[in-house]
């Protein structure tokens, strides 16, 4: 686009003014300054940067994890989002909380060699190379070598008759690992190109991190689930039949792992973390069966008189690296987090998006879903046609008693109102 030539290499004032030669106004300019609280730090964090996009962040109350409670700050801009990980986490708080493990914390990447002639006789080539591989890579980080870490194992993969996937499994101690392991593949790749000849297509690593698998459980006294005159039983029951549904749609298996990852991508993105890679790992492993199914279970036992819920998915979340050491909001998120490390983060993540999912199901099976959403997704719709704080209490009010759920008659109040 003319006029934007060089724009990476321009001062921030000298972007702010180009744009608003080109495209906004002046009092846009201003919301842009206005909203860049730390213009140093964003221009250190990313390329072209123009100011700070901010979302609200509240904390989550009353989950409980392996028997302490936490407190779990979430960034959202969806309104109901903190008051149904507070309510899910409530519900099973009451019942001794969730319990949560890691299974393994180690990132997976893959260096993918392609035109190979042979691969049968590729791979046995590469299996003789394990343990040159694994130095190779260590090597080119050694210092998670040094903080007890490194490459653990190689595995192979035949993808095609002339393509073939090198495995490499890390150890990334209290990291994410993304750049690490990419350092290390790249390293592996170059060792590989030297050593056999072979033409390397890419090394990177994988988002699908299953061997970073997590797990959360939760048993839930169905007397404590009972509302309005309802059978706890009956709702028990018509969670673990919702939860049926979506092992065997994708049309309501995509809605429910939605629901769980609104509150896991709230979290991760609170503690500083990579959400995108957390929701393409998820997902990939919602579809790990060769159909897209529910990421949670529930399950109702009449006998125990319990509703037992587990959600497992892979979560690769750092306590140090990428942007969690740099920006300030992310150390006091932390500290709310009682500064838990990787493992532990990970733990929380999960008993909160069972929480959340909790939550989800239970409006779903008694109330529906709008009700206690829409309480909440009015206020934005008030503001949204323009009500003052003082106004959109009364606004609200008046949108609940006329069922109002639209721009077109919110206005038409707030008028009446101003009248
Ligand atoms: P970093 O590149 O920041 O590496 C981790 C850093 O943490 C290193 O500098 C390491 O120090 C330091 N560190 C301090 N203490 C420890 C410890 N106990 N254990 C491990 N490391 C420690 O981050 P990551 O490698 O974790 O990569 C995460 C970033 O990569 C994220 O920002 C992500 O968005 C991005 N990314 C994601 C991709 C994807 O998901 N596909 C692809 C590419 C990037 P030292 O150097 O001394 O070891």
């Amino acid at each position: 686009m003319q006029g934007f030539e060089k724009y990476y290499r321009k001062t921030w004032h000298e972007r702010l003014e180009i744009l608003n030669k080109h495209t906004i106004s002046d009092e846009q300019v201003k919301i842009l300054k206005d909203g860049a609280k730390n213009p140093e730090l964003g221009e250190t964090m990313i390329e072209n940067f123009i100011s700070e996009y901010h979302l609200p962040e509240g904390v989550a109350l009353n989950l409980v994890v392996n028997g302490i409670e936490y407190l779990v700050p979430m960034a959202t801009e969806e309104p109901s989002v903190i008051a149904a990980a507070s309510h899910g986490g409530s519900i099973v708080k009451k019942s001794g909380g969730f319990k949560a493990e890691t299974k393994s914390r180690l990132m997976i990447g893959q260096v993918v060699l392609e035109n190979v002639s042979d691969v049968s006789e590729m791979q046995k080539e590469l299996e003789l190379l394990e343990k040159d591989i694994l130095k190779v890579a260590n090597d080119a980080h050694p210092s998670i070598v040094r903080r007890g870490g490194g490459a653990r194992s190689v595995k192979l993969k035949i993808l095609a008759d002339d393509l073939l996937a090198l495995y490499l499994a890390v150890d990334v101690k209290e990291a994410m690992g993304a750049n690490m392991l990419n350092t290390m593949l790249e390293a592996t790749a170059e060792f590989l190109k030297a050593k056999l000849k072979a033409d390397v297509l890419f090394a990177i690593l994988s988002n699908y991190a299953t061997d970073s698998l997590v797990s959360a459980k939760c048993s839930i006294g169905v007397e404590t689930l009972a509302k309005n005159g309802v059978d706890g039983c009956e709702i028990a029951r018509k969670i673990a039949q919702a939860s049926r549904v979506a092992q065997l749609d994708p049309y309501r298996a995509a809605t429910h792992n939605k629901g769980i990852m609104n509150g896991i991508d709230a979290c991760v993105l609170a503690s500083g973390n990579d959400w995108r890679a957390v929701e393409a790992g998820a997902h990939a492993y919602a579809a790990r069966s060769g159909r897209y199914r529910g990421l949670s279970t529930w399950n109702y036992d009449e006998k125990k008189q319990v509703l037992e819920g587990e959600l497992t998915l892979p979560l690769a979340l750092g306590s140090v690296g990428g942007s969690i050491s740099i920006v300030p909001l992310v150390s006091v998120n932390r500290q709310i987090l009682q500064n838990a490390d990787a493992k532990t983060l990970g733990e929380i993540v999960c008993s909160l998006g069972l929480a959340q999912n909790l939550a989800a199901l239970y409006a779903l099976v008694t109330d529906g879903i709008q009700k206690g959403h829409m309480r909440l997704q009015l206020k934005s719709l008030a503001k949204s046609v323009g009500a003052t704080a003082d106004e959109t209490k009364f606004l609200v009010k008046e949108m609940e008693k006329r069922k109002v759920r639209d721009s077109v008659h919110a206005k038409e109040i707030l008028e009446e109102m101003r009248e």
